[in-house]
């Protein structure tokens, strides 16, 4: 890259990268070997490794209260991912599909009386309600608010950490929201239906298969959870 005191970069670099024009030649040393260093964040420069530059260079947001909630060593991926995108309220529900087709008449897949929304969807809509009811008995705590915004401060004030408890009710609800979100998609794209009496029993049977293969200290609260779930 450098030759006679001079930058010799390729061509297609210094188009892309104008920049590179204007770094300082770096004096040689014969009898010093060549090192790859990493300008950091701050200026300064550091050892190379591809796990520096990694931290560096990804967008780092503020850590939001919720990240346990979704994300723990016990959880269905596939239903934190989901999760994840409702507890940042990006999914792409009618109400917000509206604001870009005003002319389309939405109405909720499941009841048909109006256009779906992350309240209505979780838990507001008489096809997801039934079904959340019915998993608070699995979470035994019939006080659980009913509406999205309420939910979501009702797990974040939970304590999150490695009890039965507190992972079977994560596992709960993120099975809950991902499988009550994949059967309204169901129904919008393939125009397919399951009664909510399946969807409840799909969420007790991939949650309790779940659990199943997790391990917890012996105790009163995992018995208790044991004997709730029919495990033996
Ligand atoms: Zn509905």
């Amino acid at each position: 890259m450098i030759k006679d005191s001079k930058w010799n970069w390729p061509l297609g670099w210094i188009n892309r990268v104008l920049e590179l024009g204007n770094l300082s030649v770096p004096v040689l040393h014969n009898d010093v070997a060549d090192k790859v260093i990493w300008k950091n964040n701050n200026g300064n420069e550091v050892d190379f490794s591809v796990g520096r530059v990694w931290k560096d260079t990804r967008e780092c947001g503020s850590k939001v209260r919720w990240s346990k909630v979704v994300w723990f060593s016990q959880c269905v991926p596939s239903h934190a991912f989901i999760l994840w995108l409702a507890m940042r309220d990006r999914m792409q529900t009618q109400d917000r599909m509206a604001k870009w087709c005003p002319a389309t008449d939405f109405s909720c897949m499941s009841c048909d009386k109006q256009s779906d929304s992350m309240d209505h969807l979780f838990f507001r809509c008489e096809y997801s309600n039934y079904i959340w009811e019915e998993m608070k008995e699995y979470i035994e705590d019939k006080t659980i608010p009913n509406s999205w915004k309420d939910v979501k401060d009702w797990i974040i004030r939970k304590k999150s950490n490695n009890s039965a408890a507190s992972v079977i009710q994560r596992l709960i609800v993120a099975a809950c929201v991902y499988m009550i979100w994949k059967e309204r998609n169901t129904r919008l794209f393939s125009k397919t239906q399951m009664p909510k009496e399946k969807v409840r029993d799909k969420i007790i049977e991939v949650v309790k298969i779940r659990f199943i293969r997790l391990r917890f200290k012996d105790g009163d609260e995992y018995n208790k959870v044991k004997k709730k779930w029919n495990i033996v």
